[in-house]
């Protein structure tokens, strides 16, 4: 069995900073946060545990992105080959969108939407 590395606090961290970031870039047109913490990396659906070395340290590769019409900011971790996709295509166009990203932002707005529901029903 594999163990996966406990990050959750560290997580819990980036992400209440990336929050606070959105909402100073955008007020209140970002409501609320969530991460995604599924075991499928959402840019090629395959398993991950997110974990990927940065400058030879063990770092995590969060990402997030903002969900414009539910107004929240979903933070999300890559596999280490989808990680690298992205950061190869924003060295060369930083701001542009990749189609990994448009399948990363369906693959994460579905995920939103079925744990919002999950959470309805209960
Ligand atoms: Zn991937």
């Amino acid at each position: 069995m594999s163990q996966k590395p406990d990050n959750s606090q560290q997580i819990d961290e980036l992400m209440t900073a990336f929050f606070a970031q959105a909402r100073a870039q955008f007020g209140p047109a970002v409501k609320t946060y969530w991460f995604y913490a599924g075991d499928l990396c959402p840019g090629c659906s395959q398993p991950t545990d997110g974990a990927m070395k940065f400058k030879g340290k063990d770092a995590l590769s969060l990402n997030a992105y903002i969900y414009r019409e539910r107004g929240v900011l979903i933070g999300y971790l890559l596999c280490k080959t989808c990680a690298k996709t992205i950061h190869t295509a924003a060295q060369k166009n930083p701001y542009r969108q990749t189609p990994l990203h448009a399948q990363i932002e369906q693959f994460l707005n579905a995920a939103y939407l079925h744990h919002i529901r999950k959470q309805d029903s209960q």
